[in-house]
């Protein structure tokens, strides 16, 4: 598809050169570009920071009508707006408030798109306003008509699937819009997703013979390590402090207290931090990004909402604080450093007992239906499995996670600077059978929890897993031989396991549906979480669902010299 001389390459050039200031094209931007000045449906995935936007405003420049550009964010639209505006390009948003001024504006917006040159040649719209808005519809079939709706841009694809992280139920009304703008050319982009949130955005966009256009999603210069979250505070001070003093951060939190917290602490240690969350103004969250972007802060404290559509290149580390809710989000998250293509650390603190605090999220969410709960409770086991596997390559599980079956260890091995935790560790790992003790910590959970019922709707007593976890490693906390569990027959059976191996025993069976977790939330508002048995508990009892085998850590051995 590499053809170089086509009528509109001169004019390319031209706008890339002295409105843009580029001189060369990235990976897969040229070839998108001229699939869609033919005419062709586009499917875009690139990495965060590759370059997706220009694929789309240059096409809209050399149209001769004007392009849709359908986004999630409100702010994410502002900005590339803004953006458009200040290099004199005919951009506009239909945001509209309900004042008068943006009545105005969306008037003479909507007034220029129905003369027959149309000034305008890129609308941004979040998917909200286009489904509600009746004048918004007709101005477009208007366009339609003439022949003057060049193209429907889906930025952020993803959320169309609700098999994705980050799925908006108003993407999902999208799909009329082919129906309803046949021969309108779509391009749909995206930094994230996995197969099948691929094909689903397809399906659902109803693209039946897109061009492809994906590249690999590797980021040789990120280092990606997974840490056990214990004095996490202390550990973060001192990482910023002896290892980047002078650089720029992000560390994400799972909660805007958790973001005002870490800031202060990182204030108090003389380290210049901000808070950025959901819990500020639309101006406050622009100073905030603006302050860290002129690095008059060196790191910000942030919820997922920061980040997206910001172009900051010399982002030296991205901590999370807390485990993230999925791999897709921890990965876009991950992507915001190293832009500059230097090296940068990722460094995720990851405790189990986190996954409670991210399940009563889940719960609470209204937005969600029970079915898209369930995802979200996938995605969240999906990173628990990431975090435990301290075994096998992190580039390797996050990349075939996103269908790059190909890669291989050797080629993370390659770059000793980034090599990831488990390449750079000299541990050797011995993969343990255990399907027997599982057997064992199932039965006394069936028996304990719910008087042997087999019965897994219905718990009788409440322990949590850790519980359990004691009394498999014979560890007699004054709770285990209180209840006489000291005597059952579990106690004491995994006494030659670590206690973290123990642990990824419990949670592997967790993972794996045997066992399942249910939230409390106790008198302080603090969330409590007991186990008991899962939908699959029987299948394994029974043969039917077979365990993997456990890589555990074998014992350095002494080399004798
Ligand atoms: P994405 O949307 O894929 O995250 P953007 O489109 O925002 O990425 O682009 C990231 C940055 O790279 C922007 O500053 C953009 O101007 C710049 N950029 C895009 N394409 C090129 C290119 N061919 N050459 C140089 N800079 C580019």
């Amino acid at each position: 598809l590499k053809r170089r001389d086509l009528p509109y390459h001169r004019e390319m050039w031209k706008i890339l050169k002295n409105v843009y200031n580029i001189r060369s094209l990235r990976t897969n931007q040229l070839e998108a570009i001229n699939a869609a000045m033919t005419q062709h449906d586009c499917f875009i995935l690139m990495p965060t920071g590759g370059g997706k936007s220009l694929c789309f405003q240059l096409t809209a420049l050399m149209g001769a009508g004007a392009s849709f550009v359908i986004s999630p964010l409100r702010s994410l639209i502002q900005d590339q707006v803004q953006r458009l505006q200040s290099m004199k390009l005919p951009a506009v948003h239909l945001l509209g408030d309900a004042g008068s001024a943006s009545t105005r504006h969306l008037n003479s917006v909507y007034q220029d798109l129905s003369l027959r040159n149309p000034t305008i040649k890129l609308v941004y719209v979040t998917p909200e306003k286009l489904s509600a808005s009746e004048k918004l519809d007709s101005v477009m079939k208007s366009l339609y008509n003439r022949g003057l709706l060049d193209r429907i841009v889906i930025d952020e694809a993803h959320c169309v699937s609700q098999w994705g992280h980050d799925f908006r139920p108003d993407y999902k009304k999208l799909s009329v819009l082919r129906s309803k703008f046949p021969r309108v050319p779509f391009m749909a982009l995206t930094a994230t997703a996995t197969p099948r949130v691929q094909k689903d955005i397809l399906h659902q966009l109803k693209m039946t013979k897109p061009k492809w256009f994906t590249q690999t999603f590797n980021r040789p210069n990120l280092r990606f390590i997974v840490k056990p979250k214990k004095k996490v505070m202390e550990e973060i001070l001192q990482y910023i402090k002896t290892k980047q003093p002078v650089s720029s951060g992000i560390v994400y939190c799972l909660s805007r207290n958790d973001c005002e917290r870490v800031a202060d602490s990182l204030n108090e240690a003389g380290i210049k931090a901000i808070a950025y969350h959901a819990g500020l103004s639309d101006d406050q969250r622009t100073q905030c990004q603006e302050a860290w972007i002129n690095n008059r802060y060196k790191v910000v404290c942030a919820t997922i909402a920061f980040g997206m559509g910001i172009d900051k290149a010399s982002v030296r580390y991205v901590i999370h604080h807390s485990m993230p809710k999925s791999l897709e989000g921890y990965y876009q998250e991950c992507g915001r450093a190293g832009r500059d293509g230097q090296l940068a650390e990722c460094i995720l603190f990851y405790l189990y007992g986190d996954t409670n605090r991210i399940k009563r999220m889940i719960q609470n969410n209204s937005d969600r239906t029970a079915d898209s709960k369930q995802v979200d409770m996938d995605n969240l086991f999906r990173v628990v499995q990431y975090c435990e596997n301290v075994s096998e390559c992190r580039r390797v599980q996050l990349l075939h996670y996103f269908g790059e079956m190909s890669f291989e260890p050797s080629q993370c091995r390659a770059q000793p600077e980034s090599m990831c935790d488990t390449c750079a560790t000299s541990a050797t790992f011995e993969n343990k059978e255990i399907t027997s003790d599982a057997k064992a910590f199932v039965e006394n959970v069936n028996s304990i929890v719910h008087g042997g019922n087999r019965n897994w709707r219905k718990p009788v007593k409440n322990f949590t897993l850790n519980h359990f976890i004691d009394i498999f490693k014979g560890s007699g906390g004054s709770r285990v031989t209180s209840e006489g569990h000291d005597r059952c027959s579990l106690y004491g059976l995994g006494k030659s396991y670590h206690r973290n191996d123990a642990e990824r025993l419990g949670h592997l069976l967790i993972l794996q549906r045997v066992l399942a977790e249910h939230i409390m939330i106790g008198n302080h508002d603090n969330v409590l979480s007991y186990v008991k048995l899962g939908p699959k508990a029987l299948d394994f009892l029974q043969g039917r669902v077979k365990l993997p085998p456990l890589p555990v850590r074998e014992k350095e051995k002494t080399v004798s010299k």
